[in-house]
Formats: structure tokens, sequence, C-alpha cells
């Protein structure tokens, strides 16, 4: 298993509300080739994207009665730029540009409500910032369980072809 302090960079992904893509899970399916563009385009490295399977969770926190989600995690090896505030921010521009092209409008929504698209950043290598946009690792990662399980799942997963030997 690899070491969680490896530069890898993880993102949680959830929605569970119809976005342009249909339902919450086509919506996770949809964008995948989408978030793995915007990487390739931030690093213009090889990368290597490790993606868990989609899970169906009950809301948790927010307003009650809300629907059930769908989440996953995308693990992303090879990125060789060291850990930086000023590129991690360039990311999260990236993260809230491609929930914006899913429908996504946060001056319209309930905080923690149902969304079309929810991309947050869990960690990138041991960076640790603590900006008003932006906070690393995730301070509620460990506990959300519909994070923690995917995010598991892709950490056993046999390492990338192109990366053997770590
Ligand atoms: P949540 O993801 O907690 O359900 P939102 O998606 O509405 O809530 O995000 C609220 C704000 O959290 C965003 O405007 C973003 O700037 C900020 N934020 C802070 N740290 C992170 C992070 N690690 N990943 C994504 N967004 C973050
Ligand atoms: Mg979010």
């Amino acid at each position: 298993m690899p070491f969680v302090d490896d530069a890898f960079v993880a993102v949680a992904l959830g929605a569970n509300r119809p976005s342009v893509a249909g339902s919450p899970r086509q919506t996770l399916l949809a964008v995948r080739p989408e978030l793995e563009a915007e990487f390739v385009c931030w690093e213009k490295a090889d990368l290597c994207f490790r993606w868990s399977a989609v899970h169906d969770t009950a809301a948790v926190g927010g307003p009650p009665d809300q629907p059930r989600y769908c989440n996953a995690v995308l693990l992303v090896e090879g990125v060789s730029a060291p850990p930086a505030e000023s590129a991690a921010l360039d990311l999260l521009d990236r993260l809230q540009r491609l929930e914006y092209r899913y429908g996504r409008d946060r001056s319209k929504e309930q905080r923690w409500g149902p969304r079309a698209l929810d991309l947050d950043l869990l960690f990138w290598g041991e960076l640790r910032m603590d900006h008003s946009r932006l906070v690393l690792p995730h301070p509620r990662l460990h506990l959300r369980t519909f994070v923690v399980e995917p995010l598991l799942q892709v950490l056993v997963e046999q390492r990338c072809a192109s990366n053997p030997s770590s």
C-alpha cells in the first residue's frame, strides 16, 4: 500500500442532484475525463489516475431529507511539481470551474444542501495550508466515511504500471 505522503493528489467527488450529464451517478462518470484533462493541463506531465467505484451513501449534515449521494475518490500519481500553495489554489480554481460547468451555483444553494457536483481537494502530499479558500489536508476528511471508504479503496489497489517500483 502506498504512503499518503508520496505527494499524491486526492480529490473527493460527490453529487446528489441531477446535472447537465443526468443523474448523480451519470455525473460522476461523465466528469472523469474532464477532471483528468484538468489535471494534465495543470501539471503538464504524465499522470496516472486511480478511480474508486461510485458509492451510494446517505446524506450527512445539511438540511434534512436530502437525496442520497453518489461519492467517489480520484487518486493522482506522478505529480512531479513540489506541493505549493499557489499551484494548489490554481487546482482549486479548476475544480470549481468544473463544478460550475455541471450546474453548481454556490450563490443559490444552502450550506451543505443538495448539489449537482462537489469536488473537494483532500490532500497534496504533505502540504499543509490554511488559506481562506483552501484548507489542506481537507479538515473533515477523517470524519467522512463516504470519503474514507473510497479513498482506502484506491490506496490499496495495485500501483500504476508506470510506477511499478514505488
Ligand atoms: P463542502 O465541500 O464543505 O460541502 P462547499 O463545496 O460549498 O462545501 O465549499 C465551501 C468552500 O470550501 C469553498 O468555497 C472552498 O473555497 C472551501 N474549501 C476549503 N478547503 C477546501 C478543500 N480542501 N477542497 C475544496 N474546497 C475547499
Ligand atoms: Mg466542496
